[in-house]
């Protein structure tokens, strides 16, 4: 073997640890290739949205979808977050970190934030985040309830959000 490619191989051998982490720590690509679904109704939005300048919330120009069926169904249940009615998911990874937890897509979550008229503004919470499943913590472990319950874990007390 020419040492140019014995050096190739050892290269690749020192990363594949490396790979390992990002294999297991799948992690979603900002801005989505494909518009999301609203995972509640499977309705997919025609256009993406842009926050105002004026948020309060420090989001002015971000990029976001909302699924203007559910917002706009009575029946609807309202989102298990803070975020308004209908809401999909942000396009970007703002709070998306490789050692996040994973998300029941198996991909790595988002941190978030609660608005400012939300019940408790500022408290974090971790989310799906592409909005494609019902993943939600307030937990600052990222445990879900069933599983804190299961685990018979203490509250934790909620966390400030630190991805910001
Ligand atoms: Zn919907
Ligand atoms: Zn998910």
């Amino acid at each position: 073997m020419s040492s140019e490619l014995s050096n190739f191989f050892q290269s690749l051998s020192i990363q594949e640890e490396e790979l390992e982490a990002w294999v297991t720590n799948l992690q979603p690509v900002f801005p989505m290739q494909e518009k999301p679904s609203c995972r509640r109704c499977d309705y997919k939005p025609k256009y993406r949205n842009t926050v105002s300048p004026h948020n309060p919330n420090g989001n002015a120009g971000r990029l976001y979808y909302i699924c203007i069926k559910c917002k706009t169904d009575q029946d609807c249940e309202v989102s298990k977050t803070d975020h308004q009615k209908g809401w999909i998911s942000w396009d970007d990874d703002r709070g998306v970190h490789p050692s996040n937890q994973n998300c029941d897509c198996g991909i790595v979550c988002r941190q978030d934030r609660a608005g400012e008229n939300s019940s408790c503004p500022g408290r974090g919470f971790w989310t799906c985040a592409t909005g494609s499943c019902g993943y939600s913590s307030y937990r600052k472990d990222g445990r879900t309830e069933e599983e804190a319950k299961d685990a018979k874990a203490a509250p934790d007390g909620g966390f400030e959000p630190w991805l910001f």
